[in-house]
């Protein structure tokens, strides 16, 4: 096993406006912490410096007209016709700098996906990636450049079979629509529901692929208050068997740390053991692993988490008897300690969550499981 990591002191260089939650340091902090404890110096760990995606790898999704427009905007001038391209509102704000960062986190996505195709490493880690809200010629969600259809399209290109399983937060939008029509791609979504958090329109279980497309895409929407054992429930149920039937070539996977119960925009109760855990259970059907980092609002989660899961990744942990390996500590909220305490939520909250996870996993099994041949 070869694994790697991408990471570029640039990136925390990038500095939005204040009061935008966008923290451009995600990738120094889980870096940091990665590096204090010890979980790079590894014989088969390579760590790799990103550059700026070109621009004509980004016209492979995006219109020129609006790479245009972006490069413009990288002066921190906004003009009021961009409204009309998302750029220049409170969530995706026009500030110096921002083509470069986005660039710059194309660049690593792009980068860890070639070092998969060129057969350098089998799972890569780009934390400052993830950018699932951005379409074709518009910004949404603090998303401007979409790193992510930018990878899966190469792969396309060489006739490959990709696996795409969001964990974010937010459900994947501009991912689905993306590749909506293709059973080239088999989109996996798990998000709080579309009912109580952006971005509201989409992301419902019934939402399924069309054309040839129908059946490769699956929603999973999880009601506030979901906790781990809900979740990794419906993970299970899900997860395997779609990736043992696809057969994919690779697995693009997306690790919002805006699931966590800490964090301030979403509203699930889950514990950064749970992304460890959903990552174990990746790994067991990837042949090859493309993670990214996507969404997370607090820096102390996202360098925790994304820890555990690099820790994950490269079978160094979280098992009880590894403590040493991560200050002695494992339980608790500070960044001595990986892991999250376990989460409780009342009896009369859980009974719901569970009827409701129970629905959706069902109507899936009923829905999308015979198209593609799998027995429940
Ligand atoms: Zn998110």
């Amino acid at each position: 096993m070869r694994t790697a990591f991408i990471y570029s002191k640039d990136f925390a260089k990038s500095k939005p406006p204040k009061g935008h939650p966008w923290l451009a340091g995600r990738s120094e902090v889980t870096y940091e912490l990665c590096k204090r404890l010890d979980l790079f110096d590894r014989d088969w760990v390579r760590i790799y410096e990103p550059k700026p995606a070109r621009s004509e790898d980004l016209f492979a999704f995006h219109t020129s007209e609006y790479i245009d427009l972006l490069k413009e905007a990288n002066k921190g001038i906004s003009k009021e016709e961009w409204l009309r391209y998302g750029l220049g509102t409170t969530e995706c704000p026009v500030y110096k700098g921002l083509y470069d960062y986005h660039a710059l986190a194309a660049g690593a996505t792009l980068l860890a996906s070639e070092l998969i195709e060129r057969d350098e490493a089998d799972i890569v880690f780009s934390p400052t990636g993830g950018f699932h809200h951005a379409g074709k010629d518009f910004a949404a969600g603090f998303c401007y450049i979409n790193d992510i259809v930018l990878a899966a399209q190469k792969w396309l290109n060489h006739g490959k079979r990709i696996l795409y399983i969001d964990l974010d937060a937010h459900h994947g939008d501009q991912v689905q629509a993306a590749f909506y029509n293709t059973s080239k791609v088999m989109f996996i979504s798990f998000h709080e529901s579309p009912k109580t958090l952006f971005p509201f329109k989409t992301g419902i279980e019934t939402e399924i692929g069309q054309g040839r497309g129908k059946g490769y895409t699956i929603n999973v929407p999880l009601l506030e208050n979901t906790t781990d054992e809900e979740f990794l429930w419906a993970f299970e149920k899900i997860f395997p068997p779609v990736a043992q039937s696809f057969k994919p070539d690779l697995v693009m996977a997306l690790l919002g740390a805006d699931v966590l119960f800490s964090d301030p925009f979403s509203h699930l109760q889950l514990t950064n053991g749970s992304i460890s855990q959903a990552v174990e259970s990746i790994l067991r059907v990837s042949p090859k692993l493309l993670a990214l980092g996507s969404g997370g609002y607090v820096l102390e989660n996202i360098a925790r988490a994304w820890t555990l899961a690099w820790a994950t990744m490269n079978g160094l942990g979280p098992r009880e008897e590894d403590y040493m390996l991560f200050g002695g500590m494992f339980w608790g909220d500070g960044l001595s300690s990986l892991k999250d305490r376990p989460r409780f939520v009342p009896d009369s909250l859980k009974e719901k969550v569970k009827n409701e996870t129970n629905r959706v996993v069902c109507a899936i099994e009923d829905n999308v499981f015979p198209i593609l041949e799998i027995k429940p």
